[in-house]
């Protein structure tokens, strides 16, 4: 049964239910046990586990430590065309924004490369919008062709492909996909995606496992908080990271939460988003960890350099640095259409001795495609 299918019979009233009759009591017991299972894992999302978030807090840390002990590996997203078909009513790049569209071709996505490069970073994401017109398989293909040779890891963050698409892509050199559902919340993901192919619910959510079928080393999944309720996103966003890992043990699954920032003008800015406090931000975290102690957590710089300071003990294993949103910001240093408000403007090297700062060691490759 494919992922999509395993949600569609969850009860989110039963589940919600769940979350409200959670006692401080339960959370301490969760706390204490070796394994959390899919029912402790909600718990610990309940108002109950924020009342006892210090305890979690303390496990979640011990679990980092005892897995991947104090190593952060540093990454920057290379934007390389912001064309898109797309109304995702968040987005910048939204087709119906009238902003200036680009397009890297091979030479510039090389100096692009060469300015990240120069920072130290060997792992990268490379980015597009949807568009199959401008930014067809074969452009991506041609990005890897430059990319590849320059860095340890190359990951795709582009729109969801066909099975086969990812095996082209993976043999030209990618390393792993970056894909999020945005909200698992179908209604809501109706809404927010006003028209084009990223409609498509069904096709996206099972994206992830079409790339592990193709031999994606990496998959990183995640939602935009502040569409729905968190609690529930939270929760089927750590399902479906327990149906990759139960299915591609090999995989190394990485999990985001970037919170929603309101930027540009038109449809972007006009939408009210759900609140999401630092608190749940840290709930969420200790919840993922507890509950899949072996995925990687990734923050990036939508969270303010303060804020990820302090979630370093708690269990960080990625942080962005010196990032640009903007399509070839890095070679033109320009700054004037980014995708979404970046919150940590550090440099590279300031996110590093950020790290040295917190006593954990900032790291620039764990892996190398060969
Ligand atoms: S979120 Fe992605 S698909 Fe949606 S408008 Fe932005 S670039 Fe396009």
């Amino acid at each position: 049964m494919s992922f999509y299918k395993t949600i569609r019979i969850l009860d989110d009233r039963y589940l919600l239910d769940m979350v409200e009759s959670t006692t401080t009591w339960e959370i301490e017991a969760l706390v204490n046990q070796k394994k959390i299972d899919e029912k402790g894992f909600l718990k610990l999302l309940s108002p109950a586990g924020s009342r006892s978030l210090e305890k979690m807090a303390q496990k979640s840390r011990k679990e980092s430590l005892n897995h991947f002990g104090k190593a952060i590996l540093l990454y920057s997203p290379i934007y390389i065309s912001n064309y898109c078909v797309n109304r995702c009513i968040y987005c910048n790049f939204n087709h119906e924004n009238n902003i200036d569209r680009k397009i890297l071709d091979k030479e510039e996505i090389r100096k692009e490369g060469e300015a990240v490069r120069e920072t130290g970073v060997q792992h990268i994401l490379i980015l597009t919008g949807e568009s199959r017109t401008h930014t067809p398989v074969s452009y991506i293909e041609d990005a890897l062709d430059v990319l590849v040779p320059i860095f340890s890891s190359v990951v795709l963050e582009v729109y969801p492909l066909k099975e086969d698409e990812y095996r082209r892509l993976i043999k030209a050199g990618a390393d792993g996909v970056t894909i999020y559902q945005e909200t698992y919340d179908e209604t809501v993901y109706d809404k927010v995606h006003l028209a084009g192919p990223k409609k498509d619910y069904a096709f996206r959510l099972d994206a992830p496992e079409r790339s592990l079928k193709a031999g994606a080393r990496t998959i990183s999944l995640g939602v935009l908080l502040g569409l729905a309720d968190w609690r529930l996103d939270l929760f089927k966003l750590g399902l479906h990271a327990k149906y990759l890992s139960d299915r591609y043990p090999d995989a190394e699954i990485g999990l985001s939460l970037p919170r929603i920032k309101k930027i540009g003008t038109s449809e972007t800015a006009r939408v009210d988003y759900q609140s999401v406090s630092d608190r749940d931000f840290v709930q969420m975290m200790c919840a993922l960890r507890l509950f899949l102690p072996f995925c990687t957590i990734n923050i990036s710089t939508r969270e303010s350099s303060d804020f990820r300071e302090k979630l370093i003990p708690i269990g960080i294993n990625k942080m962005s640095g010196g990032v640009s949103t903007e399509v070839g910001g890095y070679a033109t240093n320009k700054n004037g259409c980014n995708q979404f408000e970046i919150s940590d403007h550090s440099s590279v090297e300031d996110v590093m001795a950020m790290i040295e700062k917190a006593g954990y060691q900032p790291i620039m490759k764990d892996w190398m495609t060969l």
